[in-house]
C-alpha cells in the first residue's frame, strides 16, 4: 500500500536546538516532495509551524486540524490547503487518525507523547491498524531525540509491563526515508481490526 497521507505528531514549541525544527521543516518538505499529505494539529507555533512551512514551500498538501478554542487563541494557521475546525481535543484526534494512513512522530512535549501513547496503546489493543513511527532525529549533541524515552520503555519491558511484539510493532528511524520504508512495510501487512475489518 503506498503512503498518500501522514498524520505527524510534533512539538507546538519551538525548543532549544534548531537542529529540531529543521529536521520538521525537512520532513514537511520531503513528504512534499513524495506526493503525500501531512495531516497534523494546524497550529503555527514550534516544530508544527516549521513542519507547515517545509510542506507549504513544496507547494504539498497540508491539512490541520484544530479545536475552536485554540482558533479563538489565535494558535491556528489560517494559510494551510485545509483547516478543519472541531469542538474537542478528542474530535481532533480521532479526525486526524480517519485522514492518516500512518503516524510519524517527531520530536515533541507532553502533548505529542499523549498522542504518540494513544495511537500506541489503540494499535496495540486491535482498534486501529494504522501504523506508527518515532523519528528518532539526532539532536545537536549527536543523541537520538528518542534514546531516553526508549531507554524507558525498554526498563518497562524488562518489568514485564509491556510485550516485546508491542515494542517492536513501533518503527524507529533516523531519518524520513527510513521511517517511510517502516510504515509502507506494515501498512501493506494488510492488518485487520476491529474499527476497520479486512482493511
Ligand atoms: P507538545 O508536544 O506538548 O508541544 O504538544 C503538541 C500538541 O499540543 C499539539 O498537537 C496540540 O494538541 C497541542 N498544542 C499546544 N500548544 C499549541 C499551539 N500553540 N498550537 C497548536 N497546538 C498546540
Amino acid at each position: 500500500m503506498s503512503l498518500r497521507s501522514i498524520c505527524v505528531f510534533c512539538a507546538s514549541s519551538p525548543g532549544t536546538d534548531s537542529a529540531l525544527l529543521d529536521v520538521a521543516r525537512e520532513v514537511g518538505a520531503g513528504l512534499a516532495r513524495r506526493g503525500i499529505r501531512v495531516v497534523y494539529g494546524g497550529g503555527g507555533s514550534g516544530l508544527m509551524g516549521a513542519l507547515a512551512d517545509g510542506a507549504l514551500g513544496e507547494g504539498g498538501e497540508v491539512v490541520g486540524i484544530i479545536p475552536g478554542f485554540m482558533v479563538d487563541r489565535e494558535w491556528g494557521r489560517q494559510d494551510l490547503t485545509e483547516l478543519h475546525v472541531v469542538d474537542s481535543m478528542h474530535e481532533r484526534k480521532a479526525r486526524m487518525a480517519e485522514h492518516a494512513d500512518a503516524f510519524l512522530v517527531l520530536p515533541g512535549g507532553i502533548g505529542t507523547l499523549e498522542e504518540f501513547f494513544e495511537v500506541w496503546t489503540w494499535r496495540q489493543i486491535g482498534l486501529h491498524s494504522t501504523p506508527i513511527a518515532l523519528l528518532d532525529a539526532h539532536t545537536g549533541s549527536g543523541q537520538g531525540f528518542w534514546q531516553p524515552l526508549l531507554s524507558a520503555l525498554r526498563g518497562i519491558y524488562e518489568a514485564g509491563f509491556v510485550s516485546e511484539a508491542s515494542l517492536e510493532d513501533v518503527v524507529v528511524a533516523a531519518t524520513l526515508e527510513a521511517a517511510l520504508e517502516g510504515l509502507a512495510e506494515r501498512a501493506s501487512a494488510g492488518e485487520t481490526c476491529i474499527l476497520r475489518p479486512g482493511s
